[in-house]
């Protein structure tokens, strides 16, 4: 794999356990390692992330010699791979369903990758299908690897996390089986129906491994929900967090967003209004009127600065933002007022 270069834009990003507290005796989990600090590529971002893997802070329990790691972070490239897994699954799609050859795969992928300043060389294609083809092999595999076993009998189990990957908008999805400590894929499928049986189907290489499962992990998908609960039903089940934290602020957002622009549309021509009277005065103004003027264009400025922030999901709000800015503004100026600088 090529070293990281320099991208046109990259997004850094933080990755911890979607747990929170220990499976075992249910005390806060803590940072103790970073598990690796790389670059991934997508087909939407180039990503730098840090992975850190959280663990029981009590020397006493059970599940002490456990890392937590993150299920998202794992989704995102298989280990070792610079390229996301998304660009696995349409190197796979495009070969296997598409039939293109590996130029054309390869033509297709340069087109992709332009807008975000990367380039693929043809010789990866043919490492990225290979990958497609092993992860599809990943089920009749695990049971085989006495390295993982070990590792999963030292973890006390597994925690199954199920993630549904679309390459691309339609009803293909690439389900992915992991387990979220130590990242292995348990298996893969390219599925078209997402019903309770076929999620149930999917999961059945992972009951034949007959590990223990401490916990499961998934969207918060409804067929997803019931397979899990269906196979493992005394075992606690976890939603992805951010998932259900933007799914629930979503309404708020909105409302948020509404109230956000109609401020700016309300205060943004009046703001402009003053800015051209601030310019035609200057063209007459004495040195000092001209420094005050400079203060209040400055003034300006903070405010439509302030007019178009922009919220994040799931908590930041704008309205709150903005609102908090222009006091800040509009206390600052009434100070002026009272100094009599004005
Ligand atoms: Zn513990």
């Amino acid at each position: 794999m090529k070293p990281a270069k320099q991208f046109a834009q990259v997004s850094r990003r933080f990755y911890r356990p979607e747990q929170y507290h220990c499976t075992d005796c249910q005390k806060r989990l803590r940072r103790a390692v970073t598990l690796s600090e790389r670059t991934v590529i997508t087909l939407k971002e180039v990503i730098k992330l840090v992975h850190a893997g959280y663990r029981c802070p009590d020397p006493q329990c059970t599940g002490y010699r456990r890392t937590y790691r993150s299920a998202k972070a794992d989704a995102l490239a298989l280990p070792w791979f610079t390229y996301g897994l998304d660009i696995v699954l349409l190197v796979g799609r495009l070969r296997l369903r598409e039939h293109q050859t590996v130029d054309e795969v390869h033509q297709e992928l340069l087109k992709r990758l332009e807008p975000l300043g990367v380039k693929i060389a043809r010789r990866e294609i043919l490492y990225l299908f290979e990958a497609y083809c092993t992860l599809l092999r990943a089920s009749s595999e695990a049971k085989d690897d006495q390295e993982w076993l070990s590792q999963v009998e030292k973890n006390g189990g597994i925690i199954v996390s199920v993630d549904g990957i679309q390459p691309e908008k339609g009803n293909e999805t690439v389900y992915l089986v992991r387990d979220a400590l130590t990242g292995r894929v348990l298996c893969a499928e390219n599925v078209t129906s997402s019903e309770t049986a076929v999620m149930k189907a999917l999961l059945a290489p992972v009951v034949a491994l007959e590990v223990k499962v401490l916990g499961t992990i998934s969207d918060a998908q409804e067929s997803e929900l019931l397979a899990l609960q269906e196979l493992w039903p005394e075992v606690p089940h976890q939603v992805c967090q951010f998932h259900v934290l933007r799914d629930a602020s979503k309404p708020a957002f909105e409302a948020d967003k509404a109230v956000k622009t109609a401020m700016r549309k309300r205060l943004q021509p009046k703001v402009r209004e003053v800015r051209k009277q601030i310019k035609k005065h200057l063209a007459t103004a004495s040195p000092q009127e001209a420094k005050q003027l400079a203060v209040l264009d400055e003034y300006a400025t903070g405010i439509v600065t302030a007019l178009n922030t922009d919220g994040l999901q799931p908590f930041k709000y704008a309205t709150v933002q903005t609102s908090q800015m222009l006091d800040e503004i509009e206390a600052s100026l009434q100070q002026l007022l009272k100094k009599g600088g004005l």
